[in-house]
């Protein structure tokens, strides 16, 4: 099974670029069927207030299950002291299954850090380049899974490459992303030197088109195990295992969080 894990879905309200406007999936779901994609892991556009932004990506995932996964969007600083409380939202009422922050707006806080820790979340952090904060936070949470989008950067910077694909290498919960990376030789350094096991696949959908960020990964020409991890298998283990309810000891039924009780079991 292919699961792009970067894709974002609904609406920002911020109205000055397309990451911050609008996140159609029509067009998306049409290309990504097409590509083979059967599962994808879809968080907010930018937007100033994240609960709202969350309540509505939960919308769309309703009307698109099972394809789409949501992960909750939070801002470590603007939401500073109520972070647990919307991790909890998300899980609990909407089934969310990871957590997204975009250093533009903060880094992963100990709050951040915390909350994924205790709900058993996966976090894809976009460092946008600043991969020195990863050795901040990758070896404070070793039981939080971080899965670096874009391999460090979105604006081709490869300092920020070479840097994370030796985090990757040295600590066991840093994993990265390849959405929206155009200086493939730092792919190949990727796997060459961390291992198929460290990249997941993703898009960075609807703004990219997934067929093409798909053929990335083809052209790698692995071995076909080493290809399925990235495109499925890895993302299948870090993101589908169960999340914990947030008391440390009972789970939420896998993938059946939602009060409405039409979260249909995810199992892949
Ligand atoms: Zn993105």
């Amino acid at each position: 099974m292919i699961i792009d894990s970067h894709c974002h879905a609904g609406r920002g309200d911020l109205l000055t670029a397309p990451w911050n406007t609008d996140a159609p999936m029509e067009s998306y779901l049409r290309r990504a069927r097409r590509a083979g994609i059967e599962r994808t892991v879809v968080f907010p556009a930018f937007h100033t207030d994240y609960v709202t932004a969350n309540r509505e990506l939960a919308r769309v995932v309703d009307q698109w299950r099972p394809r789409l996964v949501g992960f909750a969007m939070v801002n470590p600083k603007n939401d500073a002291g109520r972070v647990r409380e919307m991790v909890r939202e998300a899980v609990v009422r909407h089934g969310f299954r990871g957590l997204k922050i975009h250093g533009h707006e903060a880094m992963p806080t100990r709050e951040v850090c915390e909350a994924a820790r205790e709900f058993r979340l996966p976090v894809i952090v976009d460092v946008a380049g600043k991969a020195h904060v990863i050795d901040m936070f990758a070896p404070q949470y070793p039981k939080v899974n971080f899965i670096i989008a874009h391999l460090g950067s979105f604006a081709d910077d490869w300092r920020a490459h070479e840097r994370v694909v030796e985090q990757l290498a040295r600590y066991p919960n840093v994993y990265a992303d390849t959405s929206g990376v155009r200086r493939f030789d730092y792919l190949v350094l990727a796997v060459k030197r961390a291992g198929a096991r460290k990249l997941l696949f993703g898009s960075d959908g609807p703004w990219l088109h997934p067929a093409l960020e798909l053929n990335k990964i083809r052209l790698l020409g692995l071995l076909p195990a080493e290809t399925n991890l990235i495109l499925g298998d890895n993302a299948r283990n870090l993101i589908f295992a169960r999340p914990s309810q947030g008391d440390g000891q009972s789970q939420v039924p896998f993938a059946g969080q939602s009060s409405c009780g039409d979260h249909l079991a995810f199992v892949v």
